[in-house]
């Protein structure tokens, strides 16, 4: 009896020993995977944010957060440069080569805005018809792929639209009628050109456009004076930051 039992001892050390061999063997192997929280980890990547006059150099702007002819009547921007990532930038020139054989072409109110001043106009108009909510989708002007433009006839003289860029009332919705026919009309127009270079109009401002597939591009924060300076690099604002 005392001889059995000894022999079940062993048995029942060695089933063990064995079993922990089999599960460091498979730990070594990556089988078996112990659960440590995998933080994210942000590191810097080319921004691809380009000088719209360097791809278009017809194109007009007239950057009105680097002015204080705006909203918050603050001059946000310091430098008046515009801005937009590689792909919407060639996106933007391919509209103004149409605009142009037409005798007209584009100016601009706005394109790349950083996330730090994004925060700055949600905090003056927190109204997500109007300024996009930096703690949801954290903007659409920070990612480099959203303009507000306008149409300019040849003498840069801006052409009739239904309001005023950043007049954040009914009348500037898209579907508003209430404008008159030659404003309807250039409104259909911008908007028409625009759509067919791949941009998407946005439902409450006729002046702001976004590249398709916007969301997927990342959210930035470089300033425009690091930009002048040729920095090539900036790392995302991330999706989850609380920044
Ligand atoms: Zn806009």
């Amino acid at each position: 009896m005392r001889l059995w039992w000894r022999k079940i001892k062993t048995l029942k050390v060695n089933s063990m020993h064995t079993v922990k061999i089999i599960f460091f063997a498979m730990f070594l192997t990556g089988c078996v995977r112990i659960n440590t929280p995998v933080l994210p980890v942000s590191s810097a990547i080319e921004h691809h944010l380009v000088l719209i006059s360097s791809v278009s150099p017809s194109i007009h702007a007239d950057l009105r957060y680097a002015t204080t002819h705006n909203f918050i009547h603050r001059n946000v921007y310091g430098i008046a440069d515009a801005y937009l990532h590689e792909d919407a930038a060639r996106a933007l020139a391919a509209v103004q080569t149409e605009l142009h054989a037409q005798g007209l072409g584009l100016l601009i109110y706005d394109a790349y805005r950083p996330f730090h001043v994004q925060e700055i106009l949600w905090n003056a108009l927190p109204d997500e018809r109007y300024v996009s909510n930096p703690a949801k989708n954290r903007g659409r002007h920070t990612r480099g792929t959203t303009v507000d433009v306008t149409l300019i006839g040849v003498d840069g003289t801006p052409l009739p639209m239904p309001t005023e860029f950043d007049d954040f009332t009914p009348k500037a919705f898209r579907d508003d009628m209430s404008c008159l026919p030659e404003q309807c009309t250039h409104r259909a127009q911008l908007e028409a050109v625009m759509i067919k270079h791949g941009f998407v109009p946005y439902p409450f401002e006729w002046w702001h456009f976004d590249l398709n597939h916007w969301e997927k591009y990342p959210v930035l924060d470089i300033g425009f004076s690091e930009l002048a300076r040729g920095v090539a690099t900036a790392v995302p604002v991330a999706e989850n930051s609380k920044k």
